[in-house]
């Protein structure tokens, strides 16, 4: 099993309620603190808006923990508190083994770890309560509170899961992939050509058995 995200940026309206959910499910008692390493809420998922881009066409980019499969925050850490879960490939963090080093901090490519105030370690995606409904079976909360569809999570390895099958109908890039990170978050940019091709096929079709709605 390989777990991993999906986050569709042609669905997002940018409403912030996957940032919330994650907040109130795994954070409950910090929530009003403010996550200082980010600037931004007690959160795993950082939702960065750019007005100004150079397209002209204002976006905005959802990002958190790329559960890398080479990720340098495991390579770099002293105790081992760091580490790839065998059975999910999911990376987790073992706080009886986490001295507060910040190393892994420092080596996250994508900032995606970020300093909890209360108790002086480091914190990341997977949270607490995301890591016991993945235990059950359930989806994270942010995948559960995304009115659009936008974000998925599940089994990379399994080609009928949600994820495989959306990634499949899908055009989608993989955030630093120069960094050799193999990030299993994948951001979807638009419908593959085979996709595409098949439902143009399919409208075809129905055009012309006079069915063309
Ligand atoms: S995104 Fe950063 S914290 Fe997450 S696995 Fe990769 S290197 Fe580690
Ligand atoms: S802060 Fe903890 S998890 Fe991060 S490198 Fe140091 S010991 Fe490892
Ligand atoms: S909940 Fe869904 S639509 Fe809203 S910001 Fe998050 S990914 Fe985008």
């Amino acid at each position: 099993m390989r777990l991993g995200f999906l986050w569709d940026m042609t669905l997002c309206v940018s409403c912030g309620a996957c940032v919330a959910a994650c907040s109130a499910a795994n954070y409950p008692d910090e929530r009003w603190m403010e996550n200082r390493s980010w600037d931004w809420l007690t959160s795993n998922i950082l939702l960065t808006y750019y007005d100004e881009p150079p397209t002209g066409r204002a976006y905005s980019l959802i990002t958190s923990c790329q559960q890398c499969e080479n990720p340098p925050c495991v390579s770099v850490c002293p105790t081992g508190a760091s580490y790839i879960d065998k059975d999910t490939g999911l990376v987790l963090i073992d706080y009886d083994k986490c001295i507060g080093c910040r190393y892994c901090m420092a080596a996250c490519p994508y900032g995606m770890r970020w300093l909890d105030q209360v108790h002086g370690w480091p914190n990341k995606c997977p949270g607490p309560d995301s890591q016991e409904r993945i235990s059950n079976g359930q989806n994270p909360a942010c995948v559960e509170v995304c009115p659009t569809g936008a974000r998925l999570f599940g089994d990379l390895d399994d080609p009928n899961s949600e994820i495989s099958i959306r990634l499949n109908e899908s055009t989608a890039v993989r955030l630093l992939e120069d960094k050799g990170t193999e990030p299993k978050y994948f951001v979807v940019v638009g419908r593959s050509q085979v996709a595409a091709t098949q439902t143009s096929q399919a409208t075809a079709a129905q055009v012309a058995q006079g069915g063309g709605e």
